[in-house]
């Protein structure tokens, strides 16, 4: 990469760098294929550190099937097996789908729950990036030109701590994602994590809504026994709707995306602690 400069771009599964040049959106001399790195399909889980490690040439289906995926990540297990179709999930690879950046993407989204870290090799050395940074925008990572991102690092949550994922979406791609991890103290929220993408321009975590979340008790919120638990979801469902920042776009407008983050917060709330939502309960 560092011989070749701008006319060179990495290849790992070219699910998205072939279709852009072929639809000529993008032009490059020099194609280096990742794949033939020793090492690069790496995926090791570290018992001792409690950390997954995921190679750039780790597909979709692998981490899909992985059985210590699923026995130590079963919420990124179940999220990859949801990504694209069967025939993306063969080849593509969830490092090739961060460095892309297309903002209607999964994992971007379900690591923020984790904290996980990006580990970038370029010319001048290694750096470590934490991952809600890497994606900066659409199409738009922090990476410098010749960068290369050699691994992902995800932390286990503790095993007190309840986690969801779920997408919504009409196309191919999601049209919304959002993710909550809590940690209950008899029945409250003492910690809660908030993670929304593919609504905006890039995905989010939701400090501001986590914190207001903190001290409510579930039951309340979920059963909604009094309105008033209906009404902190419903801000609570503001404030992510809000930090998303939704776009008018092929998924939907603006309003729309905010009453998915709305409805959807619920719904994955009730998902992690293993309730129903008490929307769908009248609903039925
Ligand atoms: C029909 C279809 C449906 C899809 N549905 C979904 C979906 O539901 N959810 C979802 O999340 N995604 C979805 N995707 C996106 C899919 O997950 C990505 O296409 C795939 O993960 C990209 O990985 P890749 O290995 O093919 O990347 P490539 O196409 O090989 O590379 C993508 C870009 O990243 C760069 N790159 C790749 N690896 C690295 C690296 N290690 N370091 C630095 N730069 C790198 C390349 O140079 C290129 O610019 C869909 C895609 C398709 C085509």
């Amino acid at each position: 990469m560092g011989q070749h400069g701008d006319d060179a771009a990495l290849y790992a599964g070219g699910t998205e760098l072939l279709l852009a040049m072929k639809e000529g959106l993008l032009r490059y001399e020099h194609l280096v294929n990742l794949k033939t790195v020793p090492g690069s399909d790496r995926l090791e889980y570290d018992g001792f550190a409690r950390e997954l490690h995921i190679g750039p040439a780790v597909t979709h289906r692998a981490l899909e099937h992985s059985p210590e995926v699923a026995a130590q990540f079963p919420l990124i297990a179940a999220a990859e097996a949801n990504v694209a179709n069967v025939r993306v999930r063969n080849v593509g690879t969830l490092c090739g789908n961060l460095c892309f950046a297309e903002p209607h993407s999964d994992p971007s989204t379900f690591l923020l729950l984790y904290d996980a870290r990006a580990e970038v090799q370029g010319t001048n050395g290694f750096r470590t990036i934490a991952i809600d940074q890497l994606v900066q925008g659409p199409y738009e990572t922090c990476l410098e030109d010749g960068e290369m991102l050699t691994s992902v690092s995800v932390p286990q949550l503790g095993p007190e701590i309840k986690a969801a994922y779920q997408k919504f979406g009409y196309h191919q791609r999601p049209t919304l994602g959002l993710g909550v991890a809590v940690r209950l103290e008899n029945g409250s929220i003492a910690e809660a994590r908030i993670a929304v993408g593919s609504v905006g321009p890039k995905p989010v975590r939701v400090p501001e809504a986590e914190d207001f979340l903190v001290g409510k008790n579930v039951n309340d919120l979920l059963g909604h026994a009094s309105q008033a638990g209906a009404s902190v979801l419903d801000e609570a469902g503001q404030m992510a709707a809000q930090a998303a920042q939704p776009i008018d776009d092929l998924h939907g407008a603006t309003d729309y995306k905010e009453h998915l983050v709305r409805v959807f917060l619920e719904r994955v709330l009730a998902k992690a602690v293993g309730a129903e939502p008490a929307s769908q309960r009248s609903a039925a």
